[in-house]
């Protein structure tokens, strides 16, 4: 972060504009509406700014050149002269006085940049590019000025209006945070975009009115998809940005973890072949306490969680203690890996239909139906199938397999450090072997892997 953004109380305190160009007439404006004490300086002044002195009092304008005391009790200096002489020079005279300083578009002169700003005052949105790109902060502006109602700041003021009273009523922290986060998503911000503001006050009233003072926990048990954030669902993103905590599994990517609302408390329960730290029952205990705490509980899981995820279990411990839950699901690996190894995993030509297989060995074993998945017409797709790729490629073979067909193994799928090796059942393992490939992998058998020769299309970082 090369910038903290923070937002700065300028009513009645001292800014300092240098200059009295259009330029400075844009950043005057801002300063106007935050109520700042400002006095311009500049040896020519605009028209356009002359005339805003007629309209706001705390405005001083001084036609004549910049001087050293016109820095005194400033807390802000803007500069914006064509002059770049005097600009490198007010920047380190405000700077020596530790005044933060904004010199327009040299950002190497400030000490502070403006933002794009949407204002729904009380409600701000400030974006910014760190002073790289001013067009993409204005294109997003766009954007969100879009998204937001026009009225959102009379929501905001009416939900202030009420906070002391929700506080002295709802004693609970947990409790108070749900009231309010219902309130403000139903029926009560519709009366207030459709400005019926005695409505919409009475209704958030009788709310208060009826709010339990205990609360409900809930579940969200959301698939993570393979690593790649922009695989996530949009109702995992919702569910993922209201949790107050998260269990997750080792194979959520960090990228799909920083999408996780940020104060929500983490709490890693990944397994990781031949250790199991957290048992499963633990992990369905601590989902039960936790909801039964008042927790809004994400359970984020890679993949689907109810392919080889064993997501099944835990909601059933859930159902089984009456806590309420929601399952979310994702992109599994076999079609995220599939789809970006450029291997389809059913084609008219060459697969009929495709089966998903664990490759995990219990007791050392990969105890499978080995003549039903020997199909020339089928995709095989092994998870969790690095330890026995040998097993399974010597298995295949011995049941009849051509030891010819295509196969592939694809390690950290979707990720920008996505490996593929391809190969035969008789040739696969020696390579993957040889280039060290480390979980997690998933393994694809079939013909429809000769396909990717033509219709590989995502080139990963380690490809470049
Ligand atoms: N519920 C998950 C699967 C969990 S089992 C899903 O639907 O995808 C764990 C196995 O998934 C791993 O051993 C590996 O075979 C596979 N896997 C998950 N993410 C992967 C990725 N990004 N790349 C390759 N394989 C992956």
């Amino acid at each position: 972060m090369d910038y903290l953004p923070l937002f700065h109380k300028l009513v009645g305190r001292r800014c300092l504009i240098v200059g009295g160009g259009q330029v400075a007439f844009r950043k005057l404006r801002t300063l106007c509406d935050a109520g700042a004490v400002i006095t311009v300086v500049a040896p020519q002044v605009d028209n356009a700014i002359l005339a805003l002195a007629d309209e706001y009092v705390q405005l001083n304008i001084q036609e004549r050149p910049f001087a050293l005391a016109d820095l005194d009790d400033a807390v802000l200096v803007i500069v914006a002269t064509d002059d770049k002489v005097l600009n490198a020079n007010i920047s380190k005279l405000a700077q020596m006085q530790k005044i933060d300083v904004n010199v327009v578009d040299q950002p190497e002169l400030c000490t502070v940049i403006f933002p794009a700003i949407v204002d729904r005052s009380p409600v701000q949105v400030a974006i910014s590019t760190g002073g790289v790109s001013p067009v993409l902060a204005r294109l997003l502006r766009g954007q969100i000025e879009a998204l937001l109602p026009a009225r959102l700041g009379k929501l905001a003021e009416l939900a202030g209006r009420y906070r002391d009273k929700a506080k002295a009523t709802l004693k609970d922290t947990t409790a108070r945070r749900v009231f309010w986060e219902s309130v403000l998503q139903d029926a009560v911000p519709e009366q207030v975009y459709a400005e019926n503001m005695p409505l919409a006050a009475s209704m958030l009233e009788s709310r208060l009115a009826n709010a339990e003072q205990t609360s409900v926990g809930e579940v969200y048990l959301v698939g993570g998809g393979p690593g790649d954030p922009d695989l996530l669902t949009f109702r995992a993103l919702r569910l993922m940005q209201q949790a107050d905590v998260v269990l997750y599994d080792r194979l959520i990517s960090p990228q799909v973890l920083d999408m996780v609302r940020r104060d929500a408390e983490r709490i890693f329960v990944g397994k990781t072949a031949g250790s199991h730290p957290v048992t499963q029952a633990n992990i369905n205990d601590k989902l039960v306490e936790l909801a039964r705490q008042g927790n809004r509980v994400l359970r984020l899981k890679g993949g689907d969680p109810f392919i080889f995820g064993r997501g099944g279990e835990e909601i059933e411990k859930l159902a089984d203690h009456g806590v309420r839950f929601q399952v979310v699901p994702g992109i599994t690996a076999a079609s995220g890996c599939a789809s970006y190894a450029g291997i389809p995993l059913t084609h008219r030509d060459y697969a009929q239909s495709v089966r998903f297989i664990t490759g995990h060995k219990q007791d050392k074993r990969l105890d499978l139906d080995w003549t039903g998945l020997v199909n020339a017409n089928e995709t095989l797709v092994f998870y969790m199938s690095l330890n026995g790729l040998e097993d399974i490629s010597n298995n295949l073979i011995k049941h009849g397999m051509e030891s010819d067909m295509p196969a592939a193994l694809v390690e950290n799928g979707t990720l920008r450090g996505q490996r593929v090796f391809t190969g035969t059942l008789l040739t696969l393992a020696k390579t993957v072997r040889e280039n060290d490939a480390q979980a997690p992998t998933l393994l694809i058998v079939g013909r429809v892997v000769g396909l990717r020769a033509r219709l590989n299309w995502y080139r990963s970082s380690t490809e470049r």
